[in-house]
């Protein structure tokens, strides 16, 4: 199957090409058709999967095919995501995709000034991405109006389960009209998910694709079994051996991001830490340099790293085990994508053993040594 057979306008094959994309993703020839229908999705998908853009480009398509209301434009659609980076991505997504279309859209997330948010509000948009808080205190001030609302894009509800979000959640959707379309989208299906997917949806098209612990697929995988005191020793001879220019290194506590960002320092090797300590601007800016290959090693905590999207990372370095075997998976996801072949390479000491062993039941497979470190 190519884009072609999706029955999608000319300006969006052309965006489609323009990124580079030749075929859709399992998700996108699943969900693309019956969005471009009207009608509500369930998506079983999580990020990696190209689940952005099996959402963006059919609403880019419904927008463009149905008339604006009149007047100043009215927020058509609204998407809804947990962090701020999956906001930031989404909205890059849309502007890459709807380049050659007449929409406006902007993204709203807390942390930052609101100013400039407010400003694009203002001035009409089509497309809204936010995270929960934001929108809500937005609203409150008066700033947002949801009314004209067509098309809502509820993103990694699981995510937004597991950050406290709900609630706020359950506030947003008291503002919508109750005739619009859903798409809902949730890596897992917890009970309180699924409660909340039947509250929202009429007669969804059910979308599921690589469940959570097949993921890895693409993924080669190895172990090295490490005492503490040795891992640093380790990483610096993995990173000096191994010439991959962009490494994503996870820690489980935010001082051991900081403590490896120091240990690479003085190997002179450049490397910046994300989490939740750091500014807004200082995630940014790592985050950037990273992509702009300026840094070589970012190394995050599990909550900071979500939804980060990073082109040809090929290295994933557990230099901690995570206690949650689905977050192995989840961070294992940032590399090989769509297809791509990635490394994940994860350091286990005597008191991680546990968390291997569960690990290892949920992806139904044993890790293998790393060859070098036996
Ligand atoms: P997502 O699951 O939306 O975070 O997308 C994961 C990655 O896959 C992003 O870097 C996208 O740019 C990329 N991607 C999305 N769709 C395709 C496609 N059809 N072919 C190749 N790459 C894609």
């Amino acid at each position: 199957m190519t884009f072609h057979d999706l029955s999608l306008i000319q300006p969006l094959l052309t965006a489609i090409e323009r990124v580079g994309y030749t075929h859709p993703t399992p998700i996108q020839a699943k969900a693309i058709p019956p969005i471009l229908n009207g009608q509500d999705l369930m998506g079983c998908a999580q990020t990696g999967t190209g689940k952005t853009a099996a959402f963006a480009i059919p609403i880019l398509q419904r927008l463009t095919l149905k008339s604006r209301p009149e007047g100043k434009r009215k927020i058509r659609t609204l998407i809804l995501t947990p962090t701020r980076e999956l906001a930031i991505q989404i909205e890059e997504n849309i502007q890459a995709y709807g380049k050659d279309l007449d929409h406006r859209h902007a993204v709203i997330f807390g942390g930052v000034n609101q100013h400039s948010q407010v400003q694009q509000v203002k001035n009409g948009i089509d497309i809204l991405v936010a995270t929960p808080g934001r929108l809500i205190d937005l609203h409150q001030q008066g700033y947002i109006s949801l009314q004209h609302l067509e098309i809502f894009v509820l993103d990694e509800a699981d995510r937004m389960l597991d950050m406290g979000f709900i609630h706020d959640v359950n506030r947003i959707i008291k503002l919508i009209p109750t005739r619009r379309q859903t798409l809902f989208f949730s890596a897992t299906m917890p009970k309180e998910i699924k409660a909340l997917a039947n509250t929202l949806l009429t007669n969804p098209e059910m979308v599921v694709v690589t469940p959570i612990s097949s993921t890895a697929e693409t993924v080669e995988q190895s172990m090295v079994f490490v005492e503490t005191a040795e891992k640093k020793d380790v990483l610096l001879d993995l990173l000096t051996v191994n010439s991959t220019p962009s490494v994503l290194v996870f820690t489980r506590t935010k001082h051991g991001a900081d403590r490896v960002v120091k240990i690479l320092a003085k190997s002179k090797i450049t490397a910046a830490a994300i989490h939740g300590n750091k500014s807004q601007n200082a995630r940014q800016n790592a985050l950037n340099g990273f992509k702009q290959q300026k840094i070589r090693v970012l190394v995050a905590t599990d909550i900071a790293a979500r939804g980060i999207d990073i082109d040809d990372l090929s290295l994933v370095v557990n230099y901690d085990l995570p206690n949650v075997p689905e977050t192995y998976v989840h961070r294992i996801g940032r590399t090989g994508r769509a297809g791509a072949n990635g490394q994940a390479i994860s350091f286990c000491n005597q008191e991680e053993r546990a968390y291997l062993k569960d690990i290892q039941k949920l992806i139904g497979r044993t890790i293998d040594l790393h060859p070098s470190y036996c």
